[in-house]
Order: structure tokens, then sequence, then C-alpha cells
């Protein structure tokens, strides 16, 4: 039966599609600190600090000492779909954790954003977004760089609120997102500090000059402990074009849980079933069933090799030869393990 009204199409205005995209891009505090770190590292920041409140729900502020956004593209900054990094033309050539032009527009949408930045020979300004609307960009007082701050996140959308965690498991939630982009980043200095007392919690940067692979093994020394570093075997092998690198955990040093499982894609940190299956696979002979391997893993690879735009918060990613992404992950790790396996055994037969 047909019902007896006739549907009108409407387009949405802007302030709408910014609440429904932020509905995908932005599902709890931890990933707006996600995308604004992750912009921070675009920008080719060395220093980031994260101060956040109530669990992020009342204030997340990410500062850095990046390259600025000039204050006639502050306005531009925060409408959907126009970015600074991509021209539109490559979609398979992607650099930077960016690209979608999406998440500060969403972040507007579902709490109150200012943008407060500096580029070199201009004159700081701001610009801020509460409840659809946006301000002229006013003069504003910084020395270089990018302060965003987003106060009173989903205060618009109260049954988003409502599914949030207590502001304790929230605020773990964005420990854990800085801990993770911090594993890829050892040359950036992190520094996370709750307003309500929490202790800080810093990850300072490691000399340029050092060797990538030991800067590596110092900062994950320093996010997962030194335990980890210490039983951990160094990882670095090519196959194809796919590079894999990083430290993958002795037998002996397995987990009863996967909680420490860490991979990266050309630096950005995924969670894929592809990749975790590899890693399981290459520790199926050392480990038994209910032992879980603890590993952080580098894959990279030339962009072109691995489509990152598969979801809105770009966790998923798609190789263009999975075969080969496992076959990389499988052979290089048993063979790590199986040579520090006959290390090990030759120490004590010696
Ligand atoms: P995307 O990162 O996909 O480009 P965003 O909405 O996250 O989209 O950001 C929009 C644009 O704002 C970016 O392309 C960049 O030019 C600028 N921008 C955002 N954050 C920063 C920052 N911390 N420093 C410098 N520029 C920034
Ligand atoms: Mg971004």
């Amino acid at each position: 039966q047909t019902p007896n009204i006739r549907p009108v199409i409407r387009q949405l205005d802007s302030a709408a599609v910014n609440r429904i995209a932020a509905g995908e891009v932005v599902e709890r505090p931890a990933s707006a600190v996600k995308e604004l770190v992750e912009n921070a590292i675009d920008a080719g920041a060395r220093r980031i600090g994260i101060d956040v409140s109530g669990g992020g729900k009342i204030l997340i502020r990410v500062t850095d000492d990046g390259c600025g956004i000039a204050p006639s593209d502050l306005p531009l900054a925060l409408s959907r779909h126009a970015t600074s990094k991509i021209d539109g033309s490559d979609l398979l050539n992607i650099h930077t954790f960016g690209f979608r032009g999406e998440a500060l527009p969403s972040l507007g949408a579902v709490g109150r954003l200012t943008i407060t930045s500096r580029v070199p020979g201009e004159a700081a300004a701001e610009i801020t977004v509460a409840g659809g609307e946006t301000s002229a960009v006013k003069p504003a007082a910084l020395n270089s760089g990018t302060v965003i701050t987003l106060r009173d996140l989903f205060y618009a959308t109260p049954a988003r609120l409502k599914f949030l965690r207590t502001d304790r498991a929230e605020a773990q939630a964005i420990t854990d997102v800085v801990k993770r982009l911090a594993m890829a980043e050892p040359f950036i200095r992190f520094e996370l500090r709750d307003v309500s007392g929490d202790p800080r919690t810093v990850f300072r940067a490691e000399a340029q000059t050092r060797d990538p692979m030991s800067a590596l093994r110092a900062r994950l020394s320093d996010v997962l402990g030194a335990e980890f570093a210490e039983n951990s075997i160094a990882i670095d092998t090519e196959r194809e074009g796919l590079h894999l690198t990083g430290y993958a955990a002795l037998p002996t040093y397995s987990r009863g849980a996967a909680v420490a499982q860490f991979l990266f894609v050309n630096g950005r940190p995924v969670k894929d079933k592809l990749l975790t299956g590899a890693l399981r696979a290459a520790y199926f002979d050392f480990l038994s069933r209910d032992r879980h391997p603890a590993a952080a893993l580098f894959v990279d690879c030339d962009p072109q090799l691995v489509d990152v735009n598969v979801h809105p918060a770009k966790s998923e990613v798609r190789f263009r030869d999975p075969g080969l992404a496992r076959g990389l992950i499988v052979s290089g790790l048993r063979h790590a393990l199986a040579d520090a396996g006959h290390r090990a055994s030759s120490t004590v037969a010696s």
C-alpha cells in the first residue's frame, strides 16, 4: 500500500552534513585526539602537546610547532573536503595521514572548536566554530605553529555523549592513541597531560642523528616498557617493494591475550586482520595456542601498493598483493625467531 505522502528531496545544509560525517570520523574523544595529532605530524611538528580534561569530553587541546595555517586559509581548514595534502588527481599516492579534509569540519560540528595558528611572516590568527556557526578570522597571540582547542565534545549530540564510557576509560583510550602514534615517530616529542592531575606522559624525541632502528628501539622501550625492548629481536627485511621493520618479542615474552600487537602501514597505525593473522601464523610453531605474540611491526611501501582509503577512520588498509604482505611477515618473523632460537641454544651449549 502506497502511503499518501509525496517525498521531497532536499539538499542538507553543511552543518547537518558535517554532523553526519562526524558520526564516522569522531566515535569518541580518542578519535578526535587521533585526528588532531595526525594533523600535527602531517604539519611537520617536532613537538606535540596534548592536554585533556574530563576524559576529553570537557577539553582536548593539541599544540604543535608545525608549519601553521595562513590566516586566509583558516575558513578553508574548517570546510568540508578542503585539504592541503592531495590535489585529488591521484588517490593512490598518499604520503600523509590526512587527505579527506573531514576531521576539522567534523570536530567543529560536534564540539566547540578553535584553531589558533601562525605561519612565518604573518601575524597569528584564530577562528572558532560552534553549533554550525563559524566566526570571522580574528587576530590572536601565538609565536608559531598551531593550537587546536576542542571543548564540550558531543554537547550537541546527547545520544553520542551517553554512549561514552567513564572519564577514566576515555582518558585511557586517549593515552593508547597517543602511544600508538608515538611508537611510529621516535623523532617527535609527545607530551600528554591530563588536566585532572594524572601524571604527565612524556616521550622525549630521539636525536635526529640516531639511526632509525635504534631510535625505534628506544621509543618502544619508553612506550611499551624496557622489558619489551630487552626481550625483542630486530626485524628488517624486504620483499618485492614491501619493507618490514620493527621489533618482535621472543616467544618466552608472549602474553595471555593479544594486547601487545602494534601494526603500522606507512607509519599509520592499523588494525588489520590480514596482518594480525600473519603475525599469529609466524609464531605458530613457537607458541602454544593460548599464548599471543608481542610485536611492533612496520610495513612500508610505495603508497601505490596499498589502499588506505577503505574507511573514514583509515585504520584498515588493502594491499594490492595481500599474499605478498602476509608472506613477508610470516617468513621474515619465522627466520628471525629461528635465528634467535639457534643463537640462544648455541650459547647454552658453549
Ligand atoms: P586533512 O588532514 O584530511 O587534510 P583536516 O580536516 O584534518 O583534513 O585538516 C584540514 C586542513 O587544515 C589540512 O589539510 C591542513 O592544511 C590544515 N591543518 C589542520 N591541522 C593542522 C596543523 N596542526 N598544522 C597545520 N595545518 C593544519
Ligand atoms: Mg587531518
